[in-house]
């Protein structure tokens, strides 16, 4: 039986996150007030964060694994406490976190990014022995950054359409292409870079695509630029360039021709903490909308009077409820069936994303004016949803999902 209550080991860890943030980001935040409210005081004038504020970013971190969180959900055989806490506390953990302090950067920092694409990712499952015991002490010490560079310039959705090409030297690899749109990768220390090996198998996308483990060595991977968007002048997604960079083979990880096999892994609760993060967010949104609704006056009353304010607030409560519901259904499905939800899962990212985006839009307009300043911080998370129906599968790529998974017979919404 699914039960939507928050579990008592939730509540403490939520508690003790409270705490945390208090104690070490709460001083940070003071700190980097100006930086924090204008961004031309985050970034240097390439648009990458300032050493300053890099610095600030590896410290909680760091501070988050030696307090045990930023390993809390990562994969057990790679040092990770990710058997004690599933999917559900992980969506439930992530969801509380947007809802109480909104988009925070330094906060976003306690956890790796999606669960997947840093920290003790699932895919780092692939690495041999001996590279595990070389990073992965660096890792779950949260001092080392890893990214996950699969998106190329002409491979998004498709990316069964990358250039990056690996051709075998002996023992090692010579690694050529370009990686675009990857998180983290202007501060990263590895890239997991995915690039053809065998292309008459990549001809009939039945494998050919092997991930490797490659260090930025600033000569043959280089984070080349980063990508400012959503208006922002600079952000933590970045262009690798690899130019014959040499990797012994040990460096596969997976199997070679099974690129997509290591991708997978992580994904899924990748999508499910990005659904969560979204719920948080809206709440967080809704929250405000409230109180200023019952703040702003126009002819004589608070506008909470108005029945326009109100349709709009009973949607953002329409909305809230059926992704929040869905996400935790979901996160009980990953959690305690032996099937992955693949339909539930797409369905989530989708929807969440979707919703997390109307919810913030329509709380702006109930500010008018002061919900598009700087001030009242809603456009910062406006820019934040909407930047999540791209990432990890778009929401058009989602429904292709979800209307294969119906269409093999997959009808079960229990
Ligand atoms: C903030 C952010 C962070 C990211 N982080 C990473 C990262 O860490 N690592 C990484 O490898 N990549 C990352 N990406 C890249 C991301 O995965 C891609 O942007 C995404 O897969 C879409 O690819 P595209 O941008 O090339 O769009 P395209 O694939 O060119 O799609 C363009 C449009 O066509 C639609 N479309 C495409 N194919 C179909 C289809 N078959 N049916 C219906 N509609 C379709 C898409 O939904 C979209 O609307 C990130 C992107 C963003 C914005």
């Amino acid at each position: 039986m699914i039960d939507y209550r928050v579990p008592n080991e939730v509540k403490e860890v939520i508690a003790s996150l409270d705490r945390f943030i208090e104690v070490e980001v709460a001083p940070l935040e003071k700190e980097f007030a100006k930086a924090i409210e204008d961004e031309r005081f985050l970034y240097d004038e390439n648009g990458y964060y300032t050493k300053e504020i890099q610095d600030a970013l590896r410290q909680v971190r760091v501070k988050s694994a030696q307090a045990g969180f930023f390993t809390m959900f990562g994969t057990p055989e790679l040092g990770g406490m990710g058997d004690q806490f599933g999917p559900v506390a992980a969506a439930l953990i992530h969801e509380e976190l947007m809802k109480k302090y909104g988009f925070n950067l330094f906060i976003q920092e306690i956890f790796p990014p999606g669960l997947f694409t840093g920290g003790l990712s699932p895919v780092l499952l692939g690495l041999t022995p001996k590279l595990r015991e070389e990073i992965l002490p660096k890792v779950r010490s949260g001092e080392s950054l890893l990214c996950f560079g699969l998106s190329e310039p002409d491979a998004g959705s498709d990316v069964w359409s990358m250039k990056t090409r690996a051709i075998k030297d002996g023992e090692h690899w010579i690694i050529n292409g370009t990686k675009q749109w990857i998180t983290n990768s202007p501060y990263a220390d590895y890239a997991i870079v995915f690039a053809i090996t065998e292309p008459e198998l990549v001809a009939k996308r039945k494998g050919g695509i092997t991930a490797f483990l490659v260090p930025f060595d600033q000569k043959t991977c280089i984070n080349t630029s980063v990508i400012p968007y959503l208006g922002s002048v600079g952000s933590n997604i970045g262009i690798i360039s690899l130019e014959d960079a040499r990797v012994h083979e040990a460096n596969i990880i997976g199997k070679l021709n099974d690129g997509f096999g290591a991708a997978l892994h992580g994904v899924d609760i990748g999508r499910v903490v990005q659904a969560a993060y979204c719920v948080g967010i809206a709440q967080w949104a809704l929250d405000r909308a409230i109180e200023y609704a019952k703040q702003r006056k126009t002819f004589g009353v608070t506008i909470d009077n108005h029945q326009a304010i109100q349709m709009l607030l009973a949607e953002c409560a329409m909305d809230i409820y059926a992704g929040r519901n869905m996400m935790i259904h979901c996160a009980w499905k990953m959690e305690n069936q032996k099937d992955i939800p693949l339909k539930e899962i797409s369905i989530i990212k989708a929807f969440n994303t979707e919703m997390a985006f109307r919810v913030v839009d329509r709380c702006m307009q109930i500010m008018g004016g002061m919900g598009l300043t700087n001030e009242m911080k809603l456009e910062k998370a406006w820019r934040w949803a909407r930047a999540r129906r791209v990432p990890d599968g778009t929401a058009e790529i989602q429904r292709r999902t979800i209307a294969r998974r119906l269409l093999k017979g997959d009808l079960n919404f229990n």
